[in-house]
């Protein structure tokens, strides 16, 4: 057992007996840890705000490395980002933060490029104009994606290398754009919009921290359409993921305008 200092934020809890709590939380040192947090239901908790989900906190963690829980000895929260999100939508855009790295990350594997995002796209969520909010969710879901080894291909055919249709055709399956000849081949091809390719180049190239502007200026348009093709994109591949639950609540908000935007099957 070594006692080791990390910094983490919280995916989420689970309660534990009577007054404990279990925390998965995504480090950036370890990767996800799920940590035993002894007498942290009492109130008032000695964690404070430090192990509610999306804070990001320091922890000293007893750690085994055999083992699938560690305890957590102290917490202590640099950044309640919970208590800082005052409305329904930038909670939701939150949740669907963490439900991503929850849903796609596993085991204690540490990808500080991960983490660093997660806490970028968690910064934006709290400071972003309403408008921009979408153009935040889905430059981080597909930065995650291309992190983890899946970079949607827009260049060239994501088939065979070939230049690209000029009907903008994209293969969730194959993982981006396609020539006309592949495409013709391929099930489940949608076409998309000159200004949700343009969307899509754009969220996949810049940092998710100035996406906070983006929509504002204009230079995001139909993120409906665009989510759609994430979402399918994510579905395809991976496993793990199978839609996100608070994205389903986000359809009803504004922004997300998923009926008007769908994309064209080709
Ligand atoms: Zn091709």
């Amino acid at each position: 057992m070594a006692i080791v200092r990390c910094e983490g934020i919280v995916l989420k809890t689970h309660a534990l007996g009577d007054t404990s709590l279990i925390v998965v939380t995504y480090t950036r040192e370890y990767g996800l840890l799920k940590l035993v947090a002894k007498g942290a239901r009492r109130t008032p908790s000695r964690f404070g705000f430090a192990l509610e989900p999306l804070s990001r906190s320091r922890y000293v963690v007893y750690h085994k490395p055999d083992r699938d829980l560690h305890l957590v000895s102290q917490a202590e929260v640099i950044d309640p980002v919970g208590s800082r999100l005052a409305d329904l939508a930038r909670l939701a855009h939150a949740q669907a933060a963490l439900e991503l790295i929850d849903r796609l990350v596993w085991g204690e594997e540490p990808h500080a490029e991960l983490y660093d995002l997660l806490a970028a796209a968690l910064g934006g969520v709290t400071r972003a104009p309403l408008v921009s909010l979408p153009a935040v969710t889905l430059a981080f879901q597909l930065q995650v994606a291309s992190l983890l080894g899946y970079r949607p291909r827009l260049d060239a055919c994501a088939n065979c290398g070939e230049a690209i249709s000029s009907r903008r055709l994209f293969s969730p399956a194959r993982g981006g754009l396609l020539c006309d000849r592949c495409a013709a081949m391929e099930p489940g091809t949608v076409t998309l919009s000159a200004d949700g390719l343009a969307g899509l180049t754009l969220l996949l190239s810049r940092p998710v921290a100035e996406a906070v502007d983006w929509d504002a200026l204009g230079e995001v348009r139909r993120s409906g359409e665009i989510l759609r093709v994430v979402e399918a994109f994510l579905k395809h591949h991976f496993q793990r993921f199978q839609g996100l639950k608070s994205l389903e609540m986000l359809r009803s908000l504004p922004g997300f305008d998923a009926e008007r935007d769908a994309p064209c099957p080709a």
